[in-house]
Parts: structure tokens; C-alpha cells; sequence
């Protein structure tokens, strides 16, 4: 009797959603089920229904895909997924900013876990979640470039290759990745270093303006007079406020050729080579932009095959003037020591701008995390020299000379804080192989904690795991937390964005 009628509901359902579906022209894929379970930000799961889910699908113009979709698993392939194979419930692919309003509005009235991805390059895994929503940007990817105005306005999905690109045609340039795919959402909205900062300050200096949807799916205009705090906010804050739609960058003149490039050494020469790098970097001006690296050789066509695999120590340049002055610059790097190789030279920006891609796509597994410090001390580089031994050959150590114009913003303007400190690091562990894990973990940590002694205690956002609530207090300087958690109250007050380094509301 019981079973009849469940029958019978079930086929009436069925009958329901099924001309729903013909009617609309949808064909949203789930299993047999009339509703699909999505985890909820409280922890529990919802039952959204396949008509519901039907609704927002007909209401927005980009896709919606759950895990019965073809194009599904592409869509949840993100940079470091082979240590965070997450697979959420649904991903809505938005094509503006209408399907970001609708979807915000969808999510935020069931409770929904929601994750924000852009170019999914977070090391920690924050732009998917499991069994939650994923708002994905990554159709949003149009860019204007004004030369007059020397701006870019370029959408959430764009990813640094293309905007380089973009800009670079009218020999123009901002802060961006080092490496092309990097999304420019996650990587402005933490701060965002790179070969250039330097010489023009770091990618969320340079962010004039911007669009961003809030937990409510009110759409507010952000600059240095609209929503001041939330500009102040999302200048370092990261993806906490809100989702951003659309990002205005300054560019500068760049290029498009400027002397560039790595000069590598053996570790062994280690000790004369920060030696000399340490006095070299005491006066040199802001355009020059150095980075150290740490690492075992790879195997590139453009390193000598003996050198592939044992470990070496490299000194990257980028001098963002004119080529004779770059050159000038660059001469003493070949005097040190002998170097492995040289492979500095004028070369155009956009080349240089993707010139490590090949050592860094997606497939392996990562661990990232940082530290910031005040000296390069000779123990320090001790540790280094050991730890490179003993780690993966696809991991780096780097390190980057902070100063010049990102050391000029005052700590307060933004939320971007540590400016006072005169070097980052990364500590990037990478590994193919799962039966390697459980060493590369301890590798990192060890790395990490050896290190610590020698640092400020803090870290930028960009470059941490997920390593906690204290370690997202390590990121910003005390005001700037209280801040941060001030205006998280206001904007997200239910902490709908929290997966990201996430800063709690402030009761
Ligand atoms: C290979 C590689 C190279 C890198 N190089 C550099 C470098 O040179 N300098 C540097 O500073 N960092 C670098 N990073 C770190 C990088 O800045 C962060 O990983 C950043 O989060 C990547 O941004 P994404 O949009 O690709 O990430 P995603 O994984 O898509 O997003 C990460 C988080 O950012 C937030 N987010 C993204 N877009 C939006 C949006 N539009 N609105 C609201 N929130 C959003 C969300 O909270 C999301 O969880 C690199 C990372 C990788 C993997």
C-alpha cells in the first residue's frame, strides 16, 4: 500500500518536472532523485528541488552543471585538484553579472556552502568545495583596455597571460602573476606580487576600481569615493566581501622588451653568491625587481642536461626601463661566480611573463606556504641548502626582495599589510607521486618551522595552505584585522564567503 503510493508520487513528480523541463529547454542532469542534496554552510545538507534547480538554470544565461554533466569534470579540474579532489553539487558557470546576482541569491537563501572560483589557482583548494555550490567566473572574461586613460577594466575569469597580452598591445603593463594562468581574481583580492612590484607597487595597488556582488546580491560600485571601506577591504582582504565582477586596473609603460631572466649557480657556490646579493640589493633602484630561488635544476631545454636535478640557486631579474640600463644592471651577476647559466637578456614582457609556465601546470600535488623576514641570514641559507637536498625535484623555495614602490604605500591604506618587511618567501612543495605524500608533507613542515625563527612572524595570503584562524591573524597587521572583521560584519555578516583565508565577522 505504502509502496503504491510512493509509486505513484514519485511518477507524478516525475510528470511534474519532466514538462517543466521539455517546456524550458532544459536538460539539468541529476539521478533519479526529485531533489538533489547540497551541503549547507551550518553543516547540515538541503534538499534542493530539480524544479528549483530548474528555475535558476532557465534565469541565467551561463551554465549549470552538476556531476551527471559531460562537462563536469573539466570544470572542477583546478591547479592543485590532485591534492583537493573535491567535487561540489552544483556549479553554476556565470556569464555576467545578473547569473552572479540570481546565484548569490539562490545560495544565500537555502544556506548554501558556496565557493568562489576564478582561475583556481589557490593552493589550497578554496575555489571548490565537496557537495556545496561553486560559483564559477571563469566565462566572465572580457577585457578593455584604454590606452588614454592608461586603464584595463577585465572580468573575474581573465587569467594573467591574456591580460598581459591585452595591455602589452599598447606596450602597457600591471603587477601580475609570474606565471600566465593565474587567475587575476584570487591573486589581486589577496595583494598580489610578482616580477614587477617593485617598480609599480603590487597588483591590488594598482586596482582603481571595481564591481562586487554582496551576500544580499546588492551590486556596489568600489573605489576611493564609493564604498570606501570595502575598497580599502578588498585590497588585501582577499575573496571575503563579496564576489568581485569586474576588476580596473592603472597600467603603467611597460616594454615591450625589458632585460629580463634567471642567472643560475650551483649550491655548492651558494654562500658567495647571497654574499654578494645581499650588497647588490642595498642600492639598487625600484624598476629593479629581483627574486632568489632555491631548488633542484629542471630539466629544461634551456639548462645544460648535466645540471638537471642537482641543486642550484638562481637570481631572477626584471629591470623595467631601458634595455642599455638593464644590461648595465645585470653585468655583476655574471661576475660572482661562474654561473650554470645565464639567461638573462631583453626579451619581451609577454615572453618572460610566461616563461616558467612549463614548471608549473596542473597534475601534481601542492603545498604552499610562506613567511616574511627582515635579513637573508647565513643559518637561514644553511637550512636551504639542506632542505633543497632532501626535497622533490619539482619544488621551489623563493624568495622575493620586497621595497620600492610596494614598500612606499603606507601600511594602513590598504588591507595589504607587511610592507615594512624586506623579503617574502614561498615554500613550494611538489610532488607527482601519492606514495611520496606522507615525506612531502613533513618536508614542508619542516622547512617551514626551521625557518621560522628567522622571520616576522607573518605571512601574505597568496601563499598560505589552509593552515587555520591563527595563521589568517598572521597575515594582517593587528588594526588592520580589526578592520577587516569590522567591515566583514557589514558586508557578510552571515559569512557566507568564507571559503578563502576567512576573516570572521566582528560581533
Ligand atoms: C602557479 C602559481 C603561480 C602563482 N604566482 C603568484 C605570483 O607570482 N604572485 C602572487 O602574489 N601569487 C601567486 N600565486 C598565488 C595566487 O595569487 C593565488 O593562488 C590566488 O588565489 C590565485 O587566484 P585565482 O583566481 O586563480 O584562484 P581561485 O582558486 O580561483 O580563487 C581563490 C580564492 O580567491 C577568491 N576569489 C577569486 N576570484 C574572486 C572574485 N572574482 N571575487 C571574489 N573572490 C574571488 C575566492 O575566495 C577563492 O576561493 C600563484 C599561484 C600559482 C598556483
Amino acid at each position: 500500500m505504502i509502496k503504491k503510493s510512493l509509486q505513484r508520487c514519485s511518477k507524478w513528480i516525475t510528470m511534474a518536472i519532466l514538462p517543466v523541463c521539455m517546456i524550458l529547454g532544459c536538460n539539468l542532469k541529476t539521478d533519479s532523485k526529485s531533489f538533489l542534496e547540497v551541503s549547507k554552510l551550518d553543516g547540515g545538507v538541503a534538499k534542493v528541488g530539480k524544479n528549483e534547480l530548474v528555475a535558476l538554470k532557465r534565469s541565467i544565461k551561463g551554465e549549470l552543471l552538476t556531476s551527471k554533466d559531460s562537462s563536469y569534470s573539466t570544470a572542477v579540474e583546478i591547479w592543485n585538484r590532485k591534492r583537493h579532489p573535491l567535487n561540489p553539487a552544483l556549479l553554476v558557470k556565470c556569464s555576467n553579472e545578473e547569473d552572479v546576482v540570481k546565484t548569490l541569491k539562490f545560495v544565500e537563501s537555502k544556506g548554501l556552502l558556496l565557493s568562489i572560483k576564478g582561475g583556481g589557482h589557490n593552493s589550497a583548494g578554496f575555489s571548490l568545495n565537496d557537495n556545496g555550490v561553486v560559483l564559477d567566473l571563469s566565462l566572465m572574461d572580457g577585457i578593455e583596455v584604454n590606452p588614454e586613460t592608461k586603464t584595463a577594466i577585465a572580468g573575474p575569469g581573465v587569467r594573467w597571460g591574456k591580460l598581459d597580452e591585452a595591455t602589452q598591445r599598447f606596450g602597457l603593463a600591471t603587477t601580475g602573476a609570474i606565471i600566465s594562468d593565474v587567475g587575476i581574481g584570487g591573486y589581486t583580492l589577496g595583494g598580489g606580487l610578482g616580477w614587477l612590484h617593485r617598480s609599480l607597487g603590487s597588483a591590488s595597488d594598482n586596482l582603481v576600481s571595481a564591481r562586487i556582488v554582496i551576500a544580499n546580491g546588492d551590486v556596489l560600485e568600489v573605489d576611493a569615493e564609493n564604498n570606501s571601506d570595502l575598497y580599502w577591504a578588498i585590497r588585501g582582504g582577499g575573496g571575503n566581501f563579496g564576489v568581485v565582477t569586474s576588476f580596473t586596473y592603472r597600467l603603467h609603460d611597460v616594454g615591450p622588451k625589458l632585460v629580463a631572466g634567471l642567472v643560475f649557480y650551483s649550491m655548492d657556490d651558494v654562500d658567495s653568491v647571497i654574499d654578494f646579493y645581499r650588497d647588490y640589493i642595498k642600492d639598487i633602484p625600484d624598476d629593479l625587481g629581483t627574486w632568489l630561488l632555491f631548488r633542484k635544476a629542471p630539466i629544461s631545454s634551456a639548462l645544460p642536461k648535466d645540471i638537471h636535478g642537482k641543486p642550484v640557486v638562481a637570481i631572477s631579474i626584471t629591470y623595467n626601463g631601458s634595455l642599455e640600463d638593464g644590461q648595465k644592471y645585470t653585468a655583476p651577476l655574471r661576475n660572482i661566480v661562474e654561473p650554470l647559466a645565464d639567461l638573462v637578456k631583453p626579451r619581451l614582457y609577454t615572453e618572460w611573463q610566461s616563461s616558467l609556465d612549463g614548471a608549473w601546470g596542473n597534475g601534481y600535488h601542492n603545498i604552499w606556504k610562506g613567511h616574511y623576514f627582515m635579513e637573508i641570514t647565513d643559518s637561514m641559507i644553511a637550512v636551504l641548502k639542506d632542505k633543497v637536498a632532501l626535497g622533490s625535484p619539482f619544488s621551489d623555495i623563493k624568495i622575493q626582495h620586497l621595497g620600492g614602490k610596494f614598500a612606499e604605500m603606507p601600511e594602513a591604506a590598504t588591507a595589504f599589510g607587511n610592507r615594512n618587511a624586506n623579503f617574502g618567501l614561498v615554500i613550494q612543495t611538489r610532488w607527482l607521486d601519492d606514495a611520496n605524500t606522507e615525506y612531502q608533507e613533513q618536508w614542508t613542515d619542516d622547512v617551514f618551522n626551521e625557518l621560522k625563527r628567522y622571520t616576522t612572524g607573518n605571512v601574505y595570503v597568496n601563499f598560505m595552505d589552509n593552515e587555520g584562524e591563527k595563521r589568517v591573524r598572521d597575515a594582517y597587521p593587528k588594526k588592520t584585522m580589526e578592520r577587516l572583521g569590522k567591515i566583514k560584519s557589514k558586508y557578510d555578516p552571515g559569512n557566507l564567503f568564507r571559503k578563502n583565508q576567512n576573516i570572521k565577522p566582528k560581533e
